[in-house]
């Protein structure tokens, strides 16, 4: 069931513990963890605690706490000084754009020049 923890769920195993993770953040309702194959020299995962399929699905039952993985997309970027130089916050939704794990989470990517439009 939506919000609660799914067994076969790689992001509600990191929130629970049972796999490991880089975690640069945790917040009442959020963590934010180093991503495995990083894209940038700044890429972290910010996912809420409970377990939605994607962001909009998470926006749409728990508006305050998407609202918490955005503020802390903003302080990961203050923490790793990427703020001032910019860098992007990425929701992809839908295995056509690119989703592979299917708990909501926001890729907080910046360090290098970023490309618009994205691939
Ligand atoms: O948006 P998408 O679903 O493709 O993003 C999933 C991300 O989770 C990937 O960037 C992948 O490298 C990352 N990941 C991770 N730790 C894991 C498994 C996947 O950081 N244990």
């Amino acid at each position: 069931m939506a919000g609660e923890p799914q067994t076969d769920c790689l992001f509600c195993k990191i929130v629970s513990g049972d796999i490991p993770a880089t975690i640069v953040r945790e917040s009442d309702t959020t963590v934010a963890f180093r991503d495995i194959n990083p894209q940038a020299p700044t890429h972290v995962l910010v996912i809420p605690k409970v377990h939605y399929p994607d962001a909009a699905s998470l926006a749409a039952a728990e508006p305050q706490v998407a609202a918490d993985v955005l503020t802390e997309a903003g302080a990961v970027a203050a923490d790793e000084k990427i703020d001032s130089t910019g860098y992007r916050i990425i929701f992809n939704t839908g295995s056509g754009a690119g989703q592979t794990v299917f708990h909501a989470h926001a890729h907080v990517l910046g360090g290098r020049g970023l490309q618009w439009p994205p691939g």
